[in-house]
């Protein structure tokens, strides 16, 4: 399978890993919306969250579990941060594989849209 995100998690393609455990990775985004800008994804290729069976929502909870340890690790958990998941054409989704960005570091605005 052709896809950029399982090549960062097999270490074929290079990325600044700032978080791995046995089922999760999280790596610095490669064009930045923030001055923190993590990508957090399952390891198991899931194309995104309508691809999310009953059996993976687990691994959804292992993704917010990263997501709150790397906002610590990245100084953001006390100013705040975004967790964001874009899900098929109208989103913007570019990579097809699930993910979550973890944006903080600055004043976020809103609406996303
Ligand atoms: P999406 O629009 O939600 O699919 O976001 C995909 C994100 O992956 C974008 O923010 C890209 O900058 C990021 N991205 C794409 N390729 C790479 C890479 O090789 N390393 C790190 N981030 C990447």
């Amino acid at each position: 399978m052709d896809c950029i995100f399982c090549k960062i998690v097999e270490g074929t393609i290079p990325s600044t890993k700032v978080f791995e455990d046995e089922r999760v990775v999280g790596f610095l985004d490669i064009r930045p919306a923030a001055p923190v800008h993590v990508v957090i994804i399952p390891k198991k290729h899931i194309s995104d969250m309508n691809g999310v069976e009953e059996e993976d929502l687990p691994l959804i909870a292992d993704i917010h579990r990263a997501a709150r340890q790397i906002a610590v690790e990245r100084g953001v958990a006390e100013s705040g941060y975004r967790l964001v998941n874009n899900c098929g054409p109208d989103s913007g989704q570019e990579v097809f594989h699930l993910h979550y960005h973890l944006l903080g570091g600055h004043k976020l605005g809103l609406p996303i849209a």
